[in-house]
């Protein structure tokens, strides 16, 4: 059912990254599989990447129009994570394998020189090491910016969304796989010392005042995103490019080479490899979704997943399975959706308004959300699944 070109991707992806690559290969394919449905029309499976972008009726009707009506695919790894990459070129500048590559590089450095709380020498890793010590650290001027602007995400969404909770989420520590729940009076010790406000920028100088940890894995590919376009917007060549990292920051940028709008999958979260439905898109957009089944493990019936409430410090429990944002900028959509996930459908619509950013909320009942300005946007294509306020394309 993926077609040629998926198995093309997978042996490549398995050839290039081995064993590291193995627990993303589902992921991957069911993004894949979703992006080649979307491009081939609601409802209709068939058809790899390749095809469905370059062939059959809708890519055949556009070839006529433009010479880079075919596009470039490359899959990649950066950021932990699988990068699926859709380019459209005009003239010949620079290869579309060039600007690939460069997009990886941009994603590697992102995380390795500003965000990592991983990597000893990044900015990140830098702050949280003077955490509580009352010394600054000092910053690259981006990582300053983005500091910033993730405060104002914090601010705006009431701490939803804290990019303090850095020792928090390494207690709950979901990457690993041991799945238990950590000590209440830990949790508890930590909680309280997590609070946005507690984030002293000047400059480029961070201090954390308590002894917590910045973490911005909420923000991270976002801002990702917001990298790449900034890069792509100078480059003559690129007519438009769907930069997917992990299927959780998807970048649509440009246009494609056909002309129609860009078709962004949304994952179905309760079907690792299905999807739920597609947003159409023109132009530049980021598209950023959190759920409950990215990352969690179940003990006593019970899901405990990475988004924590900074509340509680618990996994959030707004009766919600996953949120998908649609935004101008990468950074606020990535940790809006975070935001989103802990506030829930209701207290998240003002914050959306707010930042201009529009809303696709999946809550336990399996009823899907839809803000105002994306009702004729978003096809719902899952079985299942029922549109709770009206919209959406059927
Ligand atoms: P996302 O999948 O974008 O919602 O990001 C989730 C990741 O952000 C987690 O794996 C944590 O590292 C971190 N995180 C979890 N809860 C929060 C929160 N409420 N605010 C900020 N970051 C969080
Ligand atoms: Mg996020």
């Amino acid at each position: 059912m993926a077609g040629r070109a998926t198995d093309r991707m997978v042996n490549r992806l398995m050839k290039t990254y081995g064993g590291r690559a193995a627990p993303v290969v589902a992921m991957l394919l069911a993004c894949v599989l979703a992006l080649s449905s979307c491009a081939s029309g609601a409802g209709t499976m068939g058809g790899g990447v390749g095809e469905a972008a370059s062939g059959g009726a809708a890519g055949a009707a556009a070839d006529t129009a433009t010479d880079s009506a075919a596009p470039y695919e490359d899959v990649g790894f950066a950021m932990g994570t699988v990068v699926n990459q859709t380019i459209y070129m005009r003239g010949e500048s620079v290869t579309p394998a060039a600007v690939a590559a460069e997009i990886i590089g941009i994603l590697e450095g992102v995380e390795s020189k500003w965000l990592s709380w991983r990597v000893g020498d990044s900015d990140i890793a830098a702050i949280n090491r003077a955490a509580g010590t009352g010394v600054p650290a000092r910053v690259a001027d981006e990582t300053a910016a983005y500091i910033d602007d993730a405060l104002r995400i914090a601010e705006d969404s009431g701490g939803a969304f804290d990019p303090t909770i850095g020792k928090l989420s390494r207690l709950w520590d979901f990457d690993s796989g041991k799945n238990e729940i950590p000590d209440s009076a830990e949790i508890k010790r930590l909680t309280k010392d997590v609070g946005y406000a507690g984030i002293r920028l000047n400059g480029r100088s961070v201090l954390l005042e308590k002894a917590s940890g910045i973490d911005l894995g909420a923000a991270g590919k976002g801002i990702g995103c917001d990298e790449i376009e900034a890069y792509l917007s100078g480059v003559e060549g690129v007519r438009g490019a769907l930069v997917n990292v992990g299927g959780s920051s998807i970048l649509a940028y440009g246009e494609k080479g056909t002309g129609e709008p860009w078709k962004v999958a949304v994952l179905d979260p309760r079907d690792a490899a299905g999807f739920l439905g597609a947003v159409s898109l023109d132009g530049t957009h980021h598209v950023s979704t959190s759920g409950d089944y990215e990352r969690y493990f179940e003990t006593g019936g019970k899901r405990y997943h990475h988004i924590l409430d900074p509340k509680t410090g618990y996994p959030a429990d707004s009766g919600l399975m996953s949120v998908t944002v649609v935004a101008k900028n990468g950074l606020g959509c990535d940790a809006l959706s975070t935001a989103c996930f802990v506030l829930g459908y209701e207290k998240s619509l003002p914050l959306l308004a707010k930042h201009g950013a529009e809303g696709i909320f999946v809550d336990t009942d399996r009823r899907v959300f839809l803000t105002d300005g994306i009702k004729d946007r978003f096809t719902l294509m899952a079985d299942g699944y029922d549109l709770a306020n009206g919209g959406g394309i059927q």
